[in-house]
């Protein structure tokens, strides 16, 4: 079982010609399997934490290891990190022009896997896959992210997730954005994911809407750059109820 181990992470980003300490001391084990909710206010860094695990050059490591079945992910390149069976789906995704949806899918599938995926099964699980998060087949021609409304890019992130199996994964905001009907059928392809027991998700979010569709089994306050408070899905649920007060410099019960 695969396993992602994060120690005391301290990460700073360089903005305005100063180093700003974002991260102060992040400890979280995901195991495959597993399915972690991050929440937080916003600000608190739930996206410096995803961006750190992805390799963004922005964000500079201060402290702290993370390791993936005690191979040093800290020390690979963003390429190895897919390739070790990390995935990322960022809360701004960018657009790669000139790059077809269809293409880029089998150039990340050849790079995580070793291996050119066979074709005729390939464009089968592509199709069909597609048509579990309900996109039109001209979907696959299109170029990525460019153009692409919310939905869409969402609907691509859980299209690469399903279609790249990896141990870990970790998905920044993934319902920020979407209405109703999108966000349940986003919900169902993490939940595809996670019934074959071999993907840790690590889903950070703001808002407690997404965990009526994908229960975790562990939730996480995260507040000034660290988890403040872990819990079961009834943590969730507290949340919804009370906010983020309680955990917030001055808040109630600071
Ligand atoms: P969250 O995802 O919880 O809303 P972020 O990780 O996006 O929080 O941001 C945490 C803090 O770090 C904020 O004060 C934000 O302004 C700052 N920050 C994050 N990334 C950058 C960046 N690339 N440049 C400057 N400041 C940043
Ligand atoms: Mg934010
Ligand atoms: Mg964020």
């Amino acid at each position: 079982m695969a396993t992602l181990e994060i120690r005391d992470l301290h990460v700073s980003v360089e903005a305005d010609n100063a180093t700003k300490p974002i991260l102060k001391g992040v400890d979280l084990t995901v195991k495959q399997g597993e399915t972690h909710a991050i929440m937080g206010p916003n600000g608190s860094g739930k996206s410096t934490l995803a961006y750190s695990l992805a390799g963004h050059p922005k964000y500079t490591i201060t402290g702290g290891t993370v390791t993936l079945d005690g191979e040093d992910v800290l020390e690979m390149s963003v390429d190895e990190r897919a390739r070790a069976g990390l995935f990322l789906a960022m809360q701004y995704p960018v657009e790669i022009p000139g790059v077809s949806v269809s293409n880029f899918l089998r150039t990340s599938a050849t790079a995580v896997r070793g291996e050119a995926p066979k074709l005729r099964t390939w464009v089968k699980e592509v199709k069909e896959t597609m048509a579990g998060l309900q996109m039109d087949p001209a979907f696959a021609e299109r170029n990525v992210n460019e153009g692409f409304s919310g939905g869409e890019k969402k609907r691509h992130e859980i299209l690469q997730l399903e279609l790249l199996k990896p141990k870990v994964a970790i998905l920044d905001e993934t319902d920020s954005g979407l209405d109703v009907d999108a966000l349940r059928i986003v919900s169902e392809g993490v939940n595809r994911v996670r019934s074959t027991g071999e993907v840790g998700t690590l889903l950070i979010t703001h808002y407690t809407r997404i965990l009526r569709y994908i229960k975790p089994d562990f939730v996480h306050v995260f507040a000034d750059g660290r988890i403040a408070e872990s819990g079961g899905a009834e943590l969730a649920d507290k949340l919804e109820n009370e906010g983020y007060e309680a955990y917030v410099k001055g808040g109630a019960s600071a």
